[in-house]
């Protein structure tokens, strides 16, 4: 099967030019002026950009998570991102307190088994290498294309781990070639805030977001900062949210330490303002970490422009409001935190990037799929439009408008958290490996497409085989 795109203008993180692209199976064979070449199928893309498909490096489908399971499975997670411009994500595979790497990696891999509709890689979420996960086992998964390690300085008594474990992992990156995520949020202090509001009787979503406050995530990410220099292991903070946390992560980047920071869509758009929404509708803006106070919108557009942050994730953990996050309806502790996101993260940067000019459409393209693909070894199988490049491909029309709307979506959630935001601007056609996905509203490809990729190593490069000269 062979695929020509015509007149498109092909934006990559570098590029910007209007030209063809011929795709032969699976992979990008020809990019051209004006290629004259017969193909099984032509689409006609004047008008509209051509983007790499989107990366989404932090995403949670079918995770048990705060006594509930997330509502968006493989295929309805991943139906969403493909609506939504993205073709290859990282999700987290979580290890259970006590049980073996293997063990968490057999249950993932049964999650996504015939179920994806769009590329997917995993990263291990270390939660015990007492009981549980060894090192010697930690240092053997980037054999299989787990070349990264996610810890959670936070969630006391359920995913937390101390500074050594933390510290162990790190020593394990250093030697192997992963890259150590971690979710910088002082888990020690926030648990004694939160039992403190609770015996106040303050219950209500907001406190979710007082009980967790900015300098919480400010030491914690320093910490994270100075203990990876110490191991000697490349670092990545994810879900950045305010100028507590920028700034550490800007002051190591600039001394060269190798540390790299991502925020998420919703943290440009959310703030204090909607969890404190009265009647429980607060809850449906209960992530962590939290909502913050707006003034640190314009520090996370600055932190992107300047690459102090360096992705763009959703961190897409979805669950009802009506049935889920009402398990905390009258104590904030015990809504499911997460919230969804997979499919507008490009109709909202687009617009509020882009179109209002914070950013460049090259930029934009870097931080939504460039940088993912290569910070998690993806890249150049992912992530760009070259010859070689898997045929992810993004036929985006930057004149069709949009209304983001829980009533039209495609996660299995009751809501949106940019509900009513009308934007300019949404994917047409998306195709991964030459195979469309969706065209227009329809979604073309079933269930079992989309494959696992086995992730190179930090600072490696992913080729198909027969691509390398
Ligand atoms: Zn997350």
């Amino acid at each position: 099967m062979s695929t020509l795109i015509k007149g498109g203008r092909i934006i990559t993180a570098a590029d910007d030019y209007v030209g063809d692209i011929y795709v032969e199976g699976e992979r990008i064979a020809m990019l051209g002026e004006s290629l004259d070449v017969d193909a099984d199928r032509v689409i006609d893309a004047s008008g509209k950009y051509v983007l790499p498909g989107c990366v989404d490096p932090h995403t949670h489908l079918d995770m048990p998570f705060g006594g509930t399971t997330t509502i968006d499975d493989v295929t309805s997670g991943q139906t969403a991102a493909a609506f939504g411009g993205t073709t290859c994500h990282v999700d987290f595979c979580i290890q259970s307190p006590g049980s073996s790497f293997a063990d968490a990696l057999d249950t993932w891999h049964g999650k996504r088994d015939g179920k994806q509709i769009i590329d997917m890689g995993f990263h291990i979420a270390v939660t015990d290498l007492r009981e549980g996960g060894s090192l010697e086992e930690l240092a053997r998964l980037p054999e299989q294309g787990i070349t990264s390690y996610k810890l959670f300085m936070a969630y006391k008594g359920a995913l937390m781990v101390d500074d050594e474990t933390l510290f162990r992992t790190m020593e394990v990156a250093s030697q192997t070639g992963a890259l150590v995520m971690v979710h910088a949020e002082n888990g020690d202090l926030i648990d004694v805030l939160v039992r403190q509001a609770l015996e106040a009787g303050n219950t209500e979503p907001l406190y979710h977001a007082l009980t967790r406050p900015p300098e919480a995530e400010g030491e914690a990410t320093n910490r994270a900062i100075q203990l990876a220099h110490v191991a000697g292991a490349p670092l990545y903070v994810v879900h950045v949210t305010c100028r507590e946390a920028v700034e550490p992560i800007a002051r190591a980047r600039e001394a060269g330490w190798n540390v790299w920071g991502e925020t998420c869509t919703q943290y440009f758009f959310n703030s204090l303002d909607d969890i404190a929404k009265p009647n429980f509708e607060g809850a449906k803006y209960v992530y962590s970490p939290p909502v913050r106070d707006k003034s640190n919108w314009d520090v996370l557009w600055n932190a992107v422009r300047t690459d102090a942050l360096s992705a763009i994730s959703t961190d897409h953990c979805a669950f009802l409001w009506d049935g889920q996050k009402t398990l905390g309806k009258d104590d904030f502790s015990k809504i499911p935190n997460g919230g969804p996101g997979l499919e507008n993260r490009l109709h909202m940067i687009h617009e509020f990037g882009a179109r209002a000019g914070r950013i460049s459409l090259n930029r934009m393209v870097e931080l939504l799929a460039t940088s993912p693909a290569k910070l998690f070894g993806l890249y150049p199988k992912k992530g760009t439009v070259a010859v070689g490049s898997d045929a992810d491909l993004v036929i985006f029309d930057p004149e069709r408008k949009h209304t983001i709307t829980a009533a039209t979506q495609h996660s299995k959630t009751d809501y949106n958290l940019y509900e009513g935001t009308e934007v300019t601007g949404t994917p047409d056609v998306v195709l991964l490996r030459g195979n469309v996905l969706v065209e227009g509203d329809e979604l073309v490809a079933s269930p079992g497409i989309g494959q696992y990729v086995a992730r190179a190593r930090f600072g490696q490069e992913l080729r198909a085989k027969s691509a390398i000269a």
